[in-house]
């Protein structure tokens, strides 16, 4: 489930592969995109930046290519020319001289004049980069009083890119939990100390996960509970995957409901004590 902190991590390998390198060849599995290959091959990788969880692997020669990983794509960076034994097809491969990044599974990969790349379905309606440094908590808290996303409930404002772009299914449960939201709240009906804490919400929890790969636990918390546990439990999430679990702060269950098609978990007791449940 490669949401914005994912993609970005995945980023940096990729840049640490092929950036300010030139790619001897590219290859692309996809019949509508073959003929790039020959277009880019011998061209220099300017940069790789991500929007959101979609990966731009920018070149010299003013082409890029846009790729979003979906739900199963995954990056891998090997030594050049040897090609790991795996299941998944392989999509788009970058061979630079000593290493190649390879793309797997994700079909949706075009190409693009980088300087037409803002026209892209995609691209242009995506709101502020969840892992932007510049984006502030009073930027996103403005944006969640904005009429598109008033009047929405927020289990289907996290998930919608124009909103914030980069949150995904575990970051949305993460971070309702983290503000003490129901899910089934809109903007409307939060008080300016609810919409501050979301907004703090929204930065706080994209950005440990990126800084600690994956983990939203804060640190501590995370310590305290492992030292409670035997043997080695890989604790993540204060509620993600956790249904029928006790929660850590109160006790009570996790729950699991489907929102917007997709799983959100939360505590009840922690979370409903606004109206709107
Ligand atoms: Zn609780």
């Amino acid at each position: 489930m490669p949401e914005g902190p994912e993609i970005r991590l995945a980023a940096e390998k990729v840049a640490a592969a092929v950036e300010g390198k030139a790619v001897q060849r590219v290859m692309f599995s996809q019949h509508r995109l073959r003929r790039f290959g020959p277009k880019l091959s011998g061209s220099v990788v300017s940069k790789i930046e991500t929007k959101g969880k979609a990966l731009l692997t920018h070149f010299d020669n003013g082409i890029s290519i846009y790729s979003h990983n979906q739900l199963y794509g995954v990056w891998r960076i090997v030594a050049a020319g040897s090609l790991p034994k795996t299941k998944r097809r392989l999509r788009l491969a970058l061979h630079a001289d000593d290493r190649s990044a390879l793309l797997y599974s994700a079909s949706d990969i075009s190409v693009w004049q980088t300087q037409d790349l803002d026209k892209h379905p995609f691209l242009a309606k995506l709101g502020p980069d969840i892992l932007d440094p510049t984006v502030s908590y009073r930027c996103v808290a403005t944006r969640l009083l904005d009429k598109p996303f008033l009047n929405r409930p927020l289990h289907s404002i996290l998930m919608d890119q124009s909103f914030m772009a980069g949150v995904g299914n575990y970051l949305r449960s993460e971070i309702l939990f983290q503000a003490r939201l129901s899910p089934k709240l809109k903007p409307k009906q939060l008080n300016t100390t609810a919409v501050e804490s979301l907004a703090n919400a929204i930065l706080d929890i994209s950005r440990r996960s990126y800084e600690s790969k994956g983990v939203t636990l804060p640190s501590r918390m995370r310590n305290e509970i492992q030292n409670q546990q035997s043997g080695r439990a890989r604790n993540r999430f204060y509620v993600f995957g956790r249904e029928g679990k006790s929660c850590y702060l109160c006790n009570s269950k996790i729950g699991r409901q489907e929102m917007g098609g997709r799983r959100l978990y939360w505590c009840v007791n922690c979370q409903g004590g606004q109206s709107g449940g």
